[in-house]
């Protein structure tokens, strides 16, 4: 079962590459890239089993298309709310050292300080 999509870039048949040449003689033509669906295993296959790349030729076409078309993208699932995602911000304070050279540069010394790290956590949530 092979399956195909024509790239959905709007300016594909315009690149000059050789693979999009097609007719002969005097009749040649640049042709939109003909893609078969999962042509790689695809790290981006989403719920539906589907890749961006079963429909862009590559990156280019992709945001040629983006670009194109961003205002009905986004209209498809507008975001009219900021997201948030719990954490838990952790404070602690280190020990550290840093380097001060006065006036002498050729012999630096090491100066010990409070230092502060600040790591985020993640919070168990059951909102997924
Ligand atoms: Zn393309």
């Amino acid at each position: 079962m092979s399956n195909y999509n024509w790239c959905h870039g709007p300016n594909c048949h315009t690149n000059q590459t050789t693979s999009r040449v097609r007719g002969s003689g005097d009749n040649k033509v640049l042709r939109t890239i003909k893609i078969k669906q999962g042509r790689y295993n695809y790290y981006d296959r989403g719920e539906n089993n589907v890749s961006m790349w079963d429909y862009f030729c590559n990156q280019s076409c992709l945001m040629d298309f983006i670009r194109l078309h961003l205002t009905s993208i986004v209209a498809i699932a507008p975001r009219r709310e900021a997201l948030e995602t719990p954490i838990k911000v952790e404070k602690e304070k280190y020990e550290s050292y840093r380097y001060e050279y006065g006036s002498n540069y050729s012999n630096p010394q090491r100066v010990p300080y409070q230092a502060t790290r600040t790591t985020i956590k993640s919070v168990d949530n059951d909102n997924g």
